[in-house]
């Protein structure tokens, strides 16, 4: 990693007024989180047509003890994971009034974990439960108890609807009013960061270019190569938690 590439996001971080973050999977690798769809990985052994939001309306029943039957599967323990220092560093230049925005496609809620407080989850979060029907989100806890106590499917007490995390499905559209916000983030910004994220697929890809196309400068922090790194100000292919916090170190220091 070059100091000079350090720097040169630090002065371009510095001298914005209104600096919007974006994270992906790389933002949360260094916090042990394994990526589920590589080979080997969770969506190796399972079929993710089993999963989707229309298998879930189609068989409420056969959806959740497939659900249940892979989470006893699961070697992967979410209740150990704990925020990084790219965490860390993201939350302490929200705190500190430079990071006005984090739009991230991660659901494992580390973000808020490590005190970041305006967060855009596109893909949900995994730290909560939602009705279908009336779209009310519940604790996660409730719909953890109705899954031990209550017969399949677990529903919505106030509506009787099918309940379900509140990550985003295969299937599943992005939530419209997040994608909505995280897009005029975009817009408005006059720096755009991005942590760990290939930038390849939609809604991630466009956001950075919206981004760009409005005057934003890019700062593209990720181990490999993204789809724009040749459109970006500062490109730094390192990884997250050292980065991030060097740079934190350096704007805030
Ligand atoms: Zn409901």
């Amino acid at each position: 990693m070059s100091s000079d590439t350090i720097e040169a996001a630090v002065d371009l971080v510095r001298g914005s007024d209104d600096v919007v973050g974006f994270t992906g999977a790389g933002a949360s690798t260094e916090s042990g989180i394994p990526d589920f769809r590589s080979p080997g990985g969770l969506w190796d052994r399972y079929d993710p047509s089993d999963f989707t939001i229309q298998a879930l309306r189609r068989d409420p029943v056969a959806y959740w003890e497939k659900r249940l039957e892979m989470r006893e599967n699961q070697e992967f323990d979410w209740n150990a994971v704990e925020p990084n220092p790219s965490h860390e560093a993201l939350a302490a230049l929200e705190a500190a009034g430079v990071l006005s925005t984090l739009i991230t496609q991660n659901v494992d809620g580390l973000h808020q974990a490590a005190g970041s407080e305006n967060v855009l989850e596109l893909h949900g979060s995994r730290r909560a439960a939602k009705c279908l029907h009336c779209e009310r989100r519940l604790p996660l806890e409730t719909l953890d108890r109705k899954l031990t106590e209550e017969p399949l499917p677990p529903r919505c007490d106030d509506c009787d609807g099918l309940l379900k995390r509140a990550t985003v499905s295969f299937g599943e559209a992005l939530p419209r009013d997040v994608l909505m916000a995280a897009k005029r983030a975009a817009t408005e910004c006059d720096c755009f960061l991005t942590v760990g994220s290939s930038l390849t697929v939609e809604p991630a890809a466009s956001m950075p270019r919206i981004a760009s196309r409005n005057g934003a400068s890019l700062v593209v922090v990720n181990l490999e190569p993204t789809g724009i790194d040749d459109r970006a100000d500062v490109v730094i292919h390192a990884k997250a938690g050292e980065t991030l916090s060097e740079l934190a170190d350096g704007v805030l220091g």
